[in-house]
């Protein structure tokens, strides 16, 4: 099938790479000509593992190509899925201005009739705004559809491949048959593909994204009380995990969520809630808790350092919202860096992915580190806040050789507690204390 993407993010270059790999001709099209031009040099803007081999080989086989010309990009596609962001606005809800930017680009551009699915995660009523919109500019019949995107950064070739379910909103049966076409290569191991409403689809993505969140509000709440009687969370996971009604999925303690999604997504819920005058007060809780968590790294530093932070050296480990991408976005590494700044101390850090996107926030307020080894040179103590499996097995002679003190505060639970003291550290873990 002749596809177009528009909008060549995370989402985005994903989908259209795994659909050209799958024999499409797919072209992905972006309004940031950088982005583009570098893409067609063979210069992939995010840290996807994985990624960029396949865009390299569809690229030079001619099935994906870039392009910032919406109008021609969309004139030979059977089906445009629209995958711009929808950040958070203002008003707590989520920011269509991307979405209705390309509808109308695409409704004055249409010259036959298409197929037009949205991939970002969109309010209830989207979809169904967006045709009423696109209808002002066009007399050309099209449908718009939802397609929710489930895959997860860090994984997200491997999701797309291998989706668990791909859920499509449609309003004529026809169109969930060319979606359930294009899909098919993805689902031959009989992953469910789900038609409904567009208006379901839309709540699915938000409902998948609040349950999850939800989960790790809770299991950090339990963590800190945990802590504070003095039982260890990951006992606690484990006594709980077997059963089979709760699993171990999801519940692991840390120092909170962030990323391009569920934050924005949590509260485009709560924004959703209230504009139907419905309580959202989980959603509400949830989000208060995962700010309050993002603040428990500096908690505990502030507490160790009875004389203060300012001057003091801290080396972090891990900027990326989480393992295996290079997205710092609503990174909770940030939170901690932010209020360290404010107190005045030297910051190291060290991340596998992370670190060009942490310079061009942060300049040269920080001090960047290629190897994790040399975040500690002269460190008073060091913070783990995202669990890279390169920091799980260091050699912890060279560690206390480097650190000015062995301090560590493992924000995502990476070290044991009871082995860390045995070697010597000073250890603080979420909702697990050091034996003592
Ligand atoms: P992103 O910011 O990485 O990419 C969005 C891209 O859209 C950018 O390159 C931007 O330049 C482009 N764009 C914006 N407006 C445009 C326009 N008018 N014309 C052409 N291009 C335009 O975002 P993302 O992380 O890929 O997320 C995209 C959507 O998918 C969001 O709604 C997000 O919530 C959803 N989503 C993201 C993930 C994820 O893990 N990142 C997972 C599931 C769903």
């Amino acid at each position: 099938m002749k596809i177009a993407v528009i909008g060549t993010g995370y989402v985005g270059l994903v989908q259209g790479t795994c659909l050209a790999e799958s024999g499409n001709d797919v072209v992905c099209i972006d309004k940031i000509a950088a982005k583009i031009e570098g893409l067609k040099q063979g210069k992939i803007p995010i840290y996807e593992p994985g990624l960029a081999e396949l865009v390299h080989r569809n690229t030079r086989d001619g099935r994906l190509t870039f392009s910032t010309d919406l109008a021609a990009g969309i004139a030979d596609a059977e089906i445009i899925f629209v995958a711009v962001g929808t950040p958070q606005a203002d008003h707590g809800g989520a920011d269509l201005s991307g979405v209705w930017a390309v509808g109308k680009q695409i409704a004055e551009s249409l010259t036959e009739p298409k197929v037009i699915v949205i991939k970002s995660t969109v309010p209830v009523g989207t979809n169904a705004e967006l045709a009423r919109r696109m209808a002002e500019s066009t007399t050309i019949p099209f449908d718009v559809a939802n397609n929710p995107e489930f895959l997860k950064e860090g994984a997200a070739i491997e999701d797309f491949n291998k989706p668990d379910r791909v859920v499509v909103g449609v309003r004529r049966p026809e169109v969930a048959e060319t979606l359930h076409e294009l899909y098919a290569p993805f689902l031959r191991t009989d992953r469910p593909f789900l038609v409904m409403s567009p208006e379901s689809a839309e709540m699915t993505k938000y409902v998948a994204n609040c349950l999850l969140a939800t989960k790790i509000s809770f299991i950090n709440e339990m963590a800190n009380l945990c802590e504070a009687y003095k039982a260890d969370v990951n006992d606690v996971r484990r006594g709980i995990g077997h059963d089979q009604r709760i699993g171990f999925h999801f519940l692991h303690p840390g120092v909170g969520y962030g990323g391009s999604c569920f934050p924005k997504d949590i509260r485009a819920v709560i924004h959703m809630a209230q504009s139907r005058g419905l309580p959202a007060r989980m959603m509400e809780a949830v989000d208060e808790v995962n700010e309050a968590q993002k603040e428990v790294l500096h908690s505990k530093l502030a507490s160790h350092f009875k004389d203060g932070l300012r001057g003091k050296t801290i080396a972090v480990w891990g900027l990326a919202f989480k393992p295996r991408t290079d997205d710092v976005r609503e990174a909770p590494a940030l939170v901690l860096i932010d209020a360290l700044l404010r107190d005045g101390a030297h910051i190291r850090v060290h991340d596998p992915e992370a670190i060009a996107n942490v310079r061009d926030l942060y300049g040269d307020k920080l001090t960047y580190c290629d190897r994790p080894y040399g975040a500690l040179e002269e460190a008073d103590a060091l913070v783990i806040a995202t669990e890279w499996n390169e920091f799980r097995n260091p050699d912890f002679d060279v560690m206390i050789r480097l650190l000015r003190s062995p301090v560590v505060f493992d924000g995502r639970n990476v070290f044991d507690p009871e082995r860390m003291a045995e070697l010597g550290f000073t250890y603080y873990g979420i909702g697990r204390v050091a034996p003592g």
